[in-house]
C-alpha cells in the first residue's frame, strides 16, 4: 500500500483545496497522488507513487541510485512536473503551478543539496543573506536574522570567511542556514550528508532534526543506513521509481 491511510482522496478534494487556498490543520503538507514521472526516451523515474507527509514529520527517502529520490524532491519545489498524477504541496497543485507562482512556493520550500551550492566569492554572511535579499527584506532585518541564524548553526565566528576556506561540514551548515532563514514550511534535503564524514553527518542531521522539531516538515534523501537507524524516523523506500516500503518512525530496522 502506498498512501499512508491507503484511501485515495477524490479528485474534487484537490480542486476544493486549491480553489480556497485554505488547508485544514491536519491536512498533509505534501501529498502525492498516483504520481508518475517520465523523462522521455523510456526513462521512467517515478511510477504511480502515492505519499502523504504531515506537518513537522521528518521523512527519510531511501533507495538505490537511480530509484527516483531526486526526482521526487524536484517535484516538490516545482523543478520538474509530474507526467501523471497530482502533487499538492501546502495545498497547491504544484504540477500546474504557473511560472509566476514558483518563487512564492520556493520561499516556503527550502532546499539543500549534497554539493552545498554556495557562492565561492561571497562570504558566509553574504551567502546566507542572499536568501532574504532576493525576497526584498530590508538590510537591518537581513543583518539581524543572518546573525541569529549563524549562531543557530554555530558559524558566527566564520561569518567573514569565503566558503572555500571552510570544512565540508561548515559549508553544509551555511547551505542549511540559507533556507532555514526563510523559516520554510518544508525542507527538502537531497543527500545533505553525502560528502561528509560520519561525525559531521551527525552534526548536520541534528540541525535538520532540530528544524523538524520546530515544526518544519523535512524530507531527507539518503543512502546512509546508519543515519536512518540512528534517527529512527519514518522511512520511505523507492526502487526503480516505485514506492516499495513506508516504515513509520521508530518502526525498527
Ligand atoms: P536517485 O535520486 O534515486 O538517484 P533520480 O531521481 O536522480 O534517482 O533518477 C531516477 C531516474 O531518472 C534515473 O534512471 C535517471 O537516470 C533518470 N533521470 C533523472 N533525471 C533525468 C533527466 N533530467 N533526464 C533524463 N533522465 C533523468
Amino acid at each position: 500500500m502506498n498512501g499512508r491511510d491507503g484511501a485515495a482522496p477524490p479528485a474534487s478534494r484537490f480542486a476544493a483545496s486549491r480553489a480556497s487556498g485554505v488547508r485544514r490543520s491536519n491536512e498533509p503538507l505534501v501529498r502525492l497522488f498516483h504520481v508518475t514521472k517520465s523523462y522521455g526516451g523510456g526513462n521512467v523515474a517515478l511510477r504511480d507513487v502515492s505519499l502523504e507527509v504531515r506537518k513537522g514529520e521528518l521523512v527519510f527517502l531511501t533507495g538505490p541510485s537511480g530509484a527516483g529520490k531526486t526526482t521526487l524532491m524536484k517535484l516538490l519545489f516545482a523543478a520538474e512536473k509530474p507526467t501523471e498524477g497530482q502533487i499538492l504541496v501546502l495545498g497547491r497543485n504544484v504540477g500546474r503551478l504557473s511560472e509566476r507562482r514558483v518563487p512564492a512556493l520556493r520561499r516556503r520550500v527550502g532546499v539543500v543539496f549534497q554539493d552545498f551550492k554556495l557562492i565561492p566569492t561571497r562570504t558566509v554572511e553574504q551567502n546566507v543573506a542572499l536568501a532574504l535579499e532576493v525576497v526584498g527584506r530590508p538590510p537591518r532585518e537581513v543583518r539581524s536574522k543572518v546573525f541569529a541564524m549563524l549562531r543557530r548553526v554555530g558559524l558566527q565566528h566564520r561569518r567573514h570567511d569565503l566558503p572555500p576556506a571552510l570544512s565540508g561540514g561548515e559549508q553544509q551548515r551555511v547551505a542549511l542556514a540559507r533556507p532555514l532563514l526563510n523559516d520554510p514550511a518544508i525542507l527538502v534535503a537531497d543527500e545533505p550528508t553525502g560528502n561528509l564524514d560520519p561525525e559531521l553527518t551527525i552534526e548536520i542531521m541534528d540541525l535538520i532534526a532540530a528544524a523538524a522539531a520546530r515544526g518544519t516538515t523535512v524530507m531527507v534523501a539518503t543512502h546512509d543506513q546508519n543515519l536512518i537507524r540512528r534517527y529512527a524516523r519514518r522511512t520511505v523506500r523507492l526502487e526503480a521509481g516505485r514506492l516499495v516500503e513506508d516504515r513509520p518512525a521508530g518502526g525498527g530496522r
